[in-house]
This record gives C-alpha cells, sequence and structure tokens, in this order.
C-alpha cells in the first residue's frame, strides 16, 4: 500500500516537474519571438498545452503582427522620406516628439562630417548647441521664428546653419509631432563677412593715423606760417612729407593686393633667368644709400634652368622681403638671397642675421596688418602688408612660403617654386 501511494505521488511530482520545465521553455520561446517580431510558433513549445495557453499564443501572435505592420509601415514612410530628401542640396533633419533622429540626409551629414552616427540618436547627443534645441522647443510651441541663425562650436571649429523648422505630423499614427529643419551652411559667407569687417576697420585705423598727423600739421602751418621758425617750417613740412609717403605706400600696397585678390590678377609669365634677376636686383640694393651699411650677397646655383615667373612681380617679392631685412637688421648684419634645385621645385631662401622674431609670431606674419612690434614698423614706414603681398604672389606661382626664425639669430624666409615644367 505505502509502496502504491509512495509510486503515485513519484509520478505526480515527475508530472509536475516535466510541466513547469516545459511551461519555462514555452515561455522562453514567447521572449525570443517578442524579441525578433516572429510569429510564435506552438510547435516551438511541445509539452505546453490546453485552451488558456492556444488563447495566450495567438493574442501574442496577433500582438507581434501588429508590431510589425506598424514598423514596416513607418519604415516605409520615412524610406519613402529618405529617398526624396536623401539628394536635396539642402540639408534636411527629421526629428520625433522625444528629439529622436529619425531622418538625416546627405547634406546634413557634410555639414556635421564629424558625427558619425546620426539617426536614432537623440538631438543633443549629435548636435551640441544650446541655441538649437531652444529654437526646437521654440518650433514645437509654434513660436520659432521662420528662420533663424545659429552657431554650432566644437573644440576646433565654428559653424554657423540658417535654420528654418516646422512641425509635421508623425508618420507612424503616435500621437506626438515631428519636427522637420531644413540647414543652410553659411559658414563661409559668415567668415567672408567677419574678414571684410576686420579689414575695413584696420584700414581706417591705418589711414587715420597719418592723416590726423597731415591735418594738425598743415592747420598750424596754415595759422601760423607768418610768425613761424624757419626751421620749424621745415619740420613741420618734412613730417608732412614723411606721413604723405606712409599714406602713399599704403594706398599702393592696398591696391598691389586687391589686384593680387582679383579675378584676373595679371600674371605676365616669361622664361626668366633667376640668376640674373637676382644678380641685377642685388646691384641695385647695394647702390641705395640706406643699404651702405649692409653686407647683400646672392648664391645662386648656376645649374637652375630658366623659370616660368612673372619677372616684375617676383622682383616686388625680393623688394619686400630685402626692405623688411634693411628695416629690422641693425647696421654692419648680412643678407643674403640664395636658391638651390629640388625635385620638380627651386628652393629660394632669403636670410638675415638680425633680431629674427619669437616662434609665436611666425604663423601669423603673412596676415594682412600684423606687425611684431607695431611701433617701429611704423616709424620705419611699414604698411604691415608686405609679407602678405609676398605670399600672394608665391601663391600666383604655384609655389609655398614660410618663415623660420630663432631670436636673436636672423630670419629665413623660405620661397619655393615649382620648375618651368611643372609650374601651372
Ligand atoms: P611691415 O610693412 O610692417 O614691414 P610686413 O608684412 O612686411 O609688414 O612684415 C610684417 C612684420 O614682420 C613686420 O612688421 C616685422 O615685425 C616682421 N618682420 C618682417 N621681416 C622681418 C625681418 N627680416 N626681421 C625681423 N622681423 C621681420
Amino acid at each position: 500500500m505505502l509502496l502504491t501511494i509512495t509510486i503515485a505521488l513519484s509520478v505526480a511530482l515527475l508530472l509536475t516537474v516535466s510541466k513547469l520545465v516545459n511551461h519555462r521553455r514555452a515561455l522562453r520561446s514567447l521572449r525570443l519571438a517578442l524579441s525578433r517580431r516572429q510569429p510564435f510558433l506552438r510547435d516551438a513549445t511541445p509539452g505546453a498545452s490546453g485552451h488558456d495557453w492556444d488563447a495566450f499564443c495567438s493574442t501574442a501572435n496577433e500582438l507581434i503582427t501588429e508590431v510589425v505592420t506598424l514598423k514596416k509601415q513607418q519604415s516605409g514612410q520615412l524610406t519613402q522620406l529618405e529617398a526624396t530628401l536623401g539628394n536635396l542640396q539642402e540639408a534636411v533633419l527629421v526629428v520625433d516628439d522625444r528629439n529622436h533622429i529619425l531622418l538625416a540626409n546627405n547634406a546634413l551629414q557634410a555639414i556635421f562630417p564629424k558625427a558619425t552616427r546620426i539617426i536614432d540618436q537623440r538631438l543633443e547627443v549629435v548636435l551640441h548647441s544650446v541655441a538649437f534645441l531652444n529654437y526646437v522647443d521654440a518650433v514645437r510651441k509654434g513660436q520659432g521664428s521662420p528662420q533663424h541663425t545659429v552657431e554650432f562650436v566644437d573644440d576646433t571649429d565654428t559653424r554657423w546653419v540658417e535654420v528654418t523648422g516646422s512641425t509635421i505630423p508623425s508618420q507612424d499614427g503616435s500621437k506626438g509631432k515631428w519636427a522637420l529643419f531644413v540647414l543652410h551652411d553659411i559658414t563661409r559667407q559668415k567668415r567672408l563677412e567677419l574678414v571684410r569687417k576686420e579689414f575695413v576697420a584696420n584700414v581706417s585705423h591705418e589711414l587715420r593715423t597719418p592723416l590726423s598727423v597731415i591735418k594738425g600739421y598743415v592747420e598750424t602751418l596754415v595759422d601760423g606760417h607768418h610768425d613761424m621758425e624757419l626751421s620749424d617750417r621745415s619740420r613741420f613740412l618734412a613730417t608732412i612729407q614723411r606721413h604723405t609717403e606712409r599714406l602713399n605706400s599704403l594706398l599702393e600696397d592696398l591696391l598691389t593686393l586687391s589686384r593680387l585678390e582679383s579675378i584676373n590678377p595679371g600674371l605676365q609669365r616669361e622664361s626668366t633667368s633667376l640668376r640674373s634677376l637676382v644678380g641685377s636686383i642685388v646691384d641695385d640694393y647695394r647702390s641705395r644709400p640706406a643699404a651702405q651699411n649692409h653686407v647683400i650677397d646672392s648664391e645662386i646655383d648656376p645649374a637652375i634652368e630658366p623659370l616660368l615667373i612673372d619677372p616684375l612681380k617676383l622682383t616686388q617679392v625680393f623688394e619686400n622681403l630685402l626692405d623688411n631685412a634693411l628695416k629690422y637688421t641693425p647696421p654692419g648684419s648680412t643678407i643674403t638671397i640664395a636658391a638651390r634645385r629640388r625635385t620638380e621645385e627651386v628652393e629660394i631662401r632669403v636670410k638675415d642675421t638680425g633680431p629674427g622674431i619669437p616662434q609665436a609670431d611666425l604663423p601669423h606674419i603673412f596676415e594682412r596688418f600684423y606687425r611684431v612690434e607695431k611701433g617701429r614698423s611704423r616709424e620705419k614706414g611699414g604698411t604691415g602688408l608686405g609679407l602678405s603681398i609676398v605670399k600672394h604672389i608665391i601663391q600666383l606661382h604655384g609655389g609655398r612660403v614660410r618663415a623660420e626664425s630663432q631670436l636673436n639669430e636672423g630670419m629665413t624666409f623660405v620661397l619655393t617654386i615649382p620648375s618651368s615644367k611643372t609650374s601651372n
């Protein structure tokens, strides 16, 4: 009897355990089906049975089918949108009601090349701009201005973008509204505008000083020339002359720069011997009074073939560099123009033994109006435009220019010009 009861209990226990195992297996299959959005097959759950189980399976399958259909619809609509907007020149961005990015076309990727993952990311993770997020908010509330300029700043770069936004009905049937933005990159225009403003401010500043000096001295001469000492009058006139010359050089340099930067800079190339060109410039300088206390040398490799260059413009380059060397090096210094052949180019070095300039100034000296010692440059009649002109002329010849310097060990300007066969 006891044996019968024990056997019956064991069988019942075994059946319960096996049922539990089957249910666990069935639940695992259900979880897998849900996560893969695949129909839940009853065959995958042998052992789980009963009316309730059947009803549960079919409800789960209906839900899965519904989700799959919705997803398909949504992605179909997005694909359609993507196809329409994908190749537009204007950058387009679509976000859902929680600011998840649903769509970003190629043009948007081009504006933000550093953003490698955009789709499905939150807006603030991809585009770091509080101003833009505020604009998105305003658009959602119907308060966004039709067009808005936003600045995107990261560690190395600033981009200015014009944004127009509006809400659109969500395409997946959800309640929240989506928002669509059209972005137009205006960084180039903004940068040009900044350069232009800075340039106008610099030119005005440069013109104002000599003009006010001239005005002051002329007024004094007009009022007091009757009873003025002759020596004072001569001193005043000499000052007026010096500042008039400064104005003249400034205007000439400005005209030269504007010609060089124009669409047609008027480069007149001809086959020219660098050795004879440098030779005649050096001879000319050696005879000038301003160069009497300096030594000017040239070391041009005779093997350099004639270069296809504009001799007048190249002369201007050497004159600017020699004038600077004479201005900024003390008497007794040596200035050397040396040139040697390199593969497919000629390297020219204009070197002096003067004070040089600090390393920190080196990257800037080819900028317009940049001076290392402002007072000294002006006092020597400098316009701050000479090296900018040098850079433009060399670049027009397809070449490069750089400056090397060790403080108190002189200055070397290195010009590289393509040799005739390769020059463009
Ligand atoms: P500037 O008309 O003032 O000479 P540049 O554009 O020719 O303008 O030169 C820019 C600045 O570079 C100068 O103001 C000067 O401070 C510095 N510089 C140029 N050449 C030399 C040089 N050979 N030695 C030392 N400093 C120089």
